[in-house]
C-alpha cells in the first residue's frame, strides 16, 4: 500500500508554515488518523516522516508503522523520535 504525507496548515494557513504533518493512503484526503485534509496541501515522500518528529500526528504515526513495516522501529522504541 502507498502513502503519502500531507501536511495539515494552522489557522493562519500556508503562510504560518505546516502545523502537522499527517499520514494519506494514496489518491486519499483522509489521514490514517480519520482527520480530513486539503489534497491541494503539499506532500511529501513518507520516507522523510521521521525529519520533523515535532510536527508529526501521532496517530497517523501509530497506524502508519503498523501499515509500512519497513520502516525501522518496528516495536515503537524510539520511532517516531520526540
Ligand atoms: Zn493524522
Amino acid at each position: 500500500m502507498m502513502h503519502r504525507m500531507l501536511a495539515e496548515y494552522g489557522p493562519s494557513g500556508p503562510a504560518g508554515g505546516v502545523k502537522t504533518w499527517h499520514i494519506v493512503r494514496e489518491g486519499a484526503a483522509v489521514g490514517l488518523c480519520g482527520r480530513e485534509l486539503d489534497m491541494s496541501a503539499p506532500e511529501r515522500d513518507p520516507g522523510l516522516w521521521d525529519r520533523t518528529p515535532s510536527l508529526n500526528c501521532h496517530t497517523c504515526g501509530a497506524v502508519f508503522l503498523r501499515e509500512a513495516p519497513y520502516v525501522p522501529g518496528e516495536h515503537g522504541e524510539g520511532w517516531p523520535a520526540s
